[in-house]
């Protein structure tokens, strides 16, 4: 699947704080502390939302931003799909539906259990969850 390459903006910094905290400096997907730094998950919202941004190390930011996964190394998804920040199930489901096959059962289940859509690749119900 072609993505476009996006750009993450200086005003995500705004939340640094916030995010720092939550993580406690670890990435939220797979919790190395390898080079950990905010990502966003485009489309971006107007302001920077703690919903839509989340902490991800080195690793897990370069399979976003390039929409490819090592699979062999992708395991953690599977748990951080369940994650109770809408921003990291966001950003997992949007890595399973790579390394994962689509019609294998287990993953149309999970996808549908939170509430991903894997064509718009947006949370359906994010505000519902919790
Ligand atoms: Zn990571």
């Amino acid at each position: 699947m072609a993505r476009k390459r996006v750009v993450q903006r200086a005003a995500v910094g705004a939340l640094g704080k916030h995010i720092t905290r939550r993580s406690r400096g670890k990435c939220e997907l797979c919790e190395s502390r390898e080079g950990p730094a905010l990502y966003e998950l485009p489309p971006f919202p107007l302001d920077p939302d703690p919903d839509r941004t989340l902490m991800a190390c080195a690793s897990c930011r370069g399979w976003l931003e390039h929409g490819k996964v090592e699979p062999i190394r992708a395991h953690f998804l599977r748990n951080a799909a369940w994650s109770d920040e809408p921003a990291v199930r966001l950003a997992a489901c949007r890595l399973l539906v790579l390394v994962e096959t689509p019609d294998d059962p287990w993953l149309r289940d999970t996808l549908e259990a939170v509430g991903f859509d894997p064509e718009k690749e947006e949370l359906t119900a994010p505000d519902e969850w919790a």
